[in-house]
């Protein structure tokens, strides 16, 4: 561990390193089967895709390509979000979108634009832990949103929650960690109680794109458009085309579009002009209709084998999970005398299995929730899922 014998930062002195990035180094163990990583299959990844497109960016456009670009992202992506976003029956313009360096640079934008130490943010409880990670730079405090076994529970967003916060941040589909997506009711529920407050709500959706099964819902930035309020909408190249990549964006009104550029300028002038180029190529003429259901498809057999292997190895213990309709992850929840924190450990040294524990994805940190864990159904194949669960369920036998 390095010391410092100067002073840092209050920010720097206060961030602890994630729980993820610990686990993550785990995973690199070739002996054990990491079911812990949010890393999404690279059998999925368009490899030939994207090395052609790089090619023809290269060989077209090397210019602009090696060069600086403008803040707001390449134009030709910005429109393309615009144009794929039109066909679902949303209705905006290239100053709504600004392209970011993954949609978890977004997370740090949002933090930037509304939080001062000590202002009050929103989640859904248990929420995504990078989230939480980034928005804790800017020293928030919390209050949550109640949840249940179908996400967040609109009419839990009290007067008294809601008072002096400077946002509600939601994932209405397949919520990392839990799976859980929310219904058509409960999106329009919570759309219309933040318009109500004057709340702004931050939809964030790396995994719409990976229904497996039942319909498509509208998202909450479609639906404020129907019935009011202030959503900012966060989407990623990376569970769709590859991760390594780091291409998100952001959709939002004008004005905080104009804002974010501003704290993106100087984070990072812009994100790389040959990767939005490459992304642009690989997507321009469809190639995600074409793409996406052999994702679809993988995750869904995955996420099959999973339940089956829990189906057949968790018979007697005290536990449910959930049954996600896309996304990368399942949620099993033990009775409370199990925990999960405690039991890592052991998980990795006695059954060769990792998984994340329940605890840091809930933002309170006085109210800790100990008897969850979060498994993801997409990083390894079929027979380590086997091997995997079994051995799991050794555990908690
Ligand atoms: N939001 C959620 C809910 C995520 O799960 C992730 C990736 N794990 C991100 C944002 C960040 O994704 P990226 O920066 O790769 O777009």
């Amino acid at each position: 561990m390095t010391t410092f014998n100067f002073s840092l930062s209050k920010r720097a002195s206060t961030a602890t390193s994630s729980v993820i990035r610990e686990i993550l180094k785990v995973t690199e163990r070739p002996d054990v089967i990491s079911f812990a990583g949010g890393l999404p299959s690279p059998e999925g990844f368009p490899v030939e895709k994207l090395r052609q497109a790089y090619d023809t960016v290269m060989s077209n456009h090397p210019k602009v390509a090696l060069q600086y670009g403008p803040t707001e992202g390449y134009r030709p992506l910005r429109e393309w979000v615009v144009s794929d976003f039109k066909a679902r029956g949303v209705d905006i313009t290239v100053d709504n979108v600004l392209v970011v360096s993954g949609s978890q640079q977004a997370l740090d934008l949002i933090g930037k634009l509304f939080i001062d130490e000590g202002s009050k943010v929103v989640l859904e409880s248990p929420s995504y832990l990078g989230a939480i990670q980034s928005f804790n730079q800017f020293g928030p405090t919390y209050a949550a949103v109640p949840t249940d076994e179908l996400g967040l529970v609109p009419e839990g967003l009290t007067d008294e929650i809601a008072k002096d916060a400077r946002f509600l941040y939601a994932l209405p589909n397949f919520q990392n960690p839990t799976g859980r997506t929310l219904n058509l009711e409960r999106r329009i529920a919570l759309v219309k109680r933040c318009a109500e407050l004057n709340l702004p709500l931050i939809e964030d959706d790396p995994y719409g794109e990976l229904r497996f099964e039942g319909e498509a819902l509208p998202g909450l930035f479609a639906l404020s458009q129907q019935y009011g309020g202030t959503v900012i909408r966060m989407g990623s190249f990376s569970k769709v085309l590859a991760p390594g990549m780091r291409i998100g964006f952001v959709i939002a009104p004008e004005a905080i579009i104009a804002k974010m550029v501003q704290l993106k300028q100087a984070t990072d002038l812009h994100t790389a002009s040959i990767t939005q180029m490459a992304v642009y190529e690989a997507v321009k003429d469809g190639f995600l209709t074409e793409h996406l259901p052999k994702v679809r498809e993988l995750y869904k057999r995955q996420c099959g084998y999973m339940l089956e292997a829990l189906e057949e190895n968790f018979k007697g213990i005290d536990v449910t999970w959930t049954h996600p309709s896309g996304g990368m992850f399942l949620w099993l929840t033990f009775n409370e005398s199990i925990n999960t924190t405690e039991l890592l450990p052991r998980a990795v040294d006695e059954q060769k299995v990792a998984y994340v524990p329940g605890q840091p994805f809930y933002p309170l940190a006085d109210k800790p929730v100990t008897n969850n864990l979060r498994l993801s159904f997409v990083t390894v194949p079929e027979d380590k899922i086997r091997t995997g669960i079994a051995n799991l369920a050794k555990l908690f036998k």
